[in-house]
Order: C-alpha cells, then sequence, then structure tokens
C-alpha cells in the first residue's frame, strides 16, 4: 500500500480530459491509496488572473464534481490546498534546492506566461515548486495525472533527489501514475490539442456538467480526419481521440472498439461516443445539482479533510525544517514537535 496524492484546480468547469485523466483515477484509488488524498489547489490558481469572489465558489463547485463523481471523503483525504498551511512552508523551504533554469523552461511556465496579459507572477514560475510541496509533504508514492503534468512530476522527483542528497533521506520520490487510456483527451475541434480549461475551444471542450444534448451535438460536430477507417494513428488525431474516450467510458480496451466498430463511418463513431458520454455523465450532473446547494455540508468536509492532511504534513514538515536547521532545534523550548 502506498500513499496517493493528487490535485486538481479549482474550476467549476472540469471538462472530459479532467474526468478521464484525473477524477476516475480518484475514486479508483481511494481504496488503493493508504491513504488517498486528493486537494483542491486554490493556491495555484490565483497564479494568473482570478476574481477572488469566485475563487471560493469553483472550490465548493469542484469540491461537488468530485463527489459527485464518486470521491468519498470518509475514504479519502479530501481538502483545500490553503486551509493547510504546511505547503506554503514547504514550498519555500525547497525553493532552496530548485534551479530557476529548470523552472523557467517548464512548457506551462512558457504556455501560460504568454498568455497572460497584465502580469506574468513569479507565482506562475513557481508554481511546480507548490506542486512539489503538496506531494511531497505527505511522502506520497503514487500521484496520478494527466500526460501533460509528466515535466511537473520529473522536476519534483529531482527535487526530492535533490534534498535527500544535501539533507538526508527525509522525502520520498514520487512515481508519475498516467491512466494507460485517456491520459491526454484532445480538444474535439483542435485535436492536435489537450483538452484544457483554460487554452481549448468552447464547442470542442465536453464539461462534466453540459447537459446530455450538449454533449452529444459537441460530439456530433467534432472534427474527425480524412480517410475510412476507424483506427488509432499518429495521423488521425481526432479519430484516435473519439476512440480513446470511448473506450475510457466502457472500460475497454481501445483495440476492442477498433474491432467493434470495422465497417461503421465517422458519423456513427461520433454518435455511438456522444450517446455513451451523455449517459455516463449525466448521474455525476444530477448528484452534483443535489450537493452543491448545501454549501455548509461542503464546507465541513473540507474542514475535516484539511484537519486529517494537517496530521501528516505537520510531521513531514518539522522533519524537513529539523534537517535544514530552520528554526529551534527538535525538543528545544518552544520547539516543534
Ligand atoms: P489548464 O488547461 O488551465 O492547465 P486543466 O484542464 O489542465 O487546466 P487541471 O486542474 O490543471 O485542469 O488538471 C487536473 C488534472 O486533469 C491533472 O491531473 C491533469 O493532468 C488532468 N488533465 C487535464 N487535461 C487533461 C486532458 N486533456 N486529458 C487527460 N487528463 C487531463
Ligand atoms: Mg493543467
Amino acid at each position: 500500500m502506498t500513499v496517493i496524492f493528487s490535485g486538481i484546480q479549482p474550476t467549476g468547469r472540469k471538462h472530459l480530459g479532467n474526468h478521464i485523466g484525473a477524477i476516475v483515477q480518484y475514486v479508483e484509488g481511494q481504496d488503493r491509496g493508504d491513504p488517498a488524498i486528493y486537494c483542491i489547489v486554490d493556491l495555484h490558481a490565483i497564479t494568473v488572473e482570478y476574481d477572488p469572489a469566485v475563487l471560493r465558489e469553483r472550490v465548493l463547485d469542484t469540491a461537488a464534481i468530485l463527489i459527485a463523481a464518486g470521491l468519498d471523503p470518509d475514504r479519502c483525504i479530501f481538502f483545500r490546498q490553503a486551509d493547510v498551511e504546511e505547503h506554503t512552508e514547504l514550498c519555500w523551504l525547497l525553493a532552496s534546492v530548485t534551479s530557476v533554469g529548470e523552472l523557467n523552461r517548464m512548457h506551462q511556465f512558457r504556455d501560460k506566461s504568454v498568455a497572460q496579459r497584465q502580469l506574468v507572477s513569479a507565482g506562475l514560475l513557481f508554481y511546480p515548486v507548490l506542486q512539489a510541496a503538496d506531494v511531497l509533504a505527505y511522502r506520497a508514492g503514487e500521484v496520478p495525472v494527466g500526460e501533460d503534468q509528466r515535466e511537473h512530476l520529473e522536476l519534483m522527483r529531482d527535487i526530492a533527489r535533490r534534498f535527500n542528497e544535501r539533507f538526508g533521506e527525509i522525502l520520498v520520490v514520487p512515481e508519475h501514475r498516467i491512466p494507460v487510456v485517456g491520459a491526454r483527451v484532445r480538444d474535439l475541434q483542435v485535436p492536435e490539442r489537450k483538452m484544457s480549461t483554460t487554452g481549448g475551444s468552447e464547442q470542442g471542450t465536453v464539461y462534466v456538467l453540459d447537459e446530455p444534448d450538449a454533449i452529444r451535438r459537441k460530439f456530433r460536430r467534432a472534427v474527425t480526419d480524412s480517410g475510412t477507417d476507424i483506427v488509432r494513428a499518429p495521423d488521425k488525431p481526432g479519430v484516435s481521440n473519439l476512440i480513446e474516450i470511448y473506450a475510457a467510458v466502457r472500460g475497454v480496451d481501445p483495440a476492442a472498439i477498433e474491432q467493434e466498430l470495422v465497417g461503421s463511418g465517422y458519423g456513427q463513431l461520433k454518435a455511438v461516443v456522444g450517446d455513451a458520454v451523455a449517459e455516463w455523465l449525466t448521474p455525476v450532473r444530477e448528484r452534483y445539482a443535489e450537493l452543491r446547494g448545501d454549501e455548509a455540508a461542503l464546507e465541513g468536509q473540507l474542514a475535516a479533510g484539511a484537519e486529517k492532511a494537517r496530521a501528516i504534513a505537520s510531521g513531514v514538515v518539522a522533519d524537513v525544517r529539523d534537517a535544514m536547521g530552520v528554526g529551534p532545534a527538535r525538543g528545544s523550548v518552544g520547539g516543534g514537535a
């Protein structure tokens, strides 16, 4: 049994890529992890332009979506990042073993800084250090995330290794866990790009909370490729994407989908995938509406989760402080745990 950790940004508009690449993995991991820890990362969300009042709402939206999708706060540790101050403290401590050159080379930093109209914040550059702190604060061994986070995972592993070389074996070097199918769900209109919260096309992005008709319509209009064969291929990003989404929804191998649909046309493919996704997400949307109405219950669940999280993170951060010689020696008057 291993500690599982993953974080997700607070937006009310979780899309099918988040659902398949992350949320479904979280639900699957909650009985495997010892414990499984999932965090809504409001501190990451403030690295780009945002509205403070809206951010609070989005945290609750996201909490309700995850619980609606099957996350059970009693079977995992589910909390809001900013409620556990150890994350920000560890971020600063780890900054001392992180190179600016590496941060500056991260693709997400490059992409998102170009998109900023007003200010490219230092927070955006520091995003991967905070992300490393999120995971390392729990000595997590496994991090379920989509393909787009591979680079940040590698950096976090480097940070943990460098810390351990310099200060002793304190931190666990985590493993990346990318789903076999659906690690990179693509935009239905621009299948060369990943489906994305911030960078995607409106018609090409299927939201978990979309009405079934909207979902079917988006799939009907999905961009496919020239040709007629329903097979995955590098020059068929649109068709490959539809096959992979269908496989993820059905929980089968994409090769089985290819076999099943031999002789069908692209129109049929889009229709069956659209129907399957609409049906798959309907119970999540319905349950969401019930849960989102009770904000006090959601806040209560997040607060209880934060308490459980803090119980673990505070011990790890105390070890890190101690190894780094920061603050008073452990056991001295006024010292830590
Ligand atoms: P942004 O585009 O602003 O970075 P996002 O859509 O990537 O937002 P996040 O909250 O950053 O949303 O991602 C949450 C999780 O979903 C991460 O584990 C990420 O790897 C995964 N994920 C995001 N997009 C996809 C996708 N298109 N396919 C599969 N997994 C994805
Ligand atoms: Mg992302």
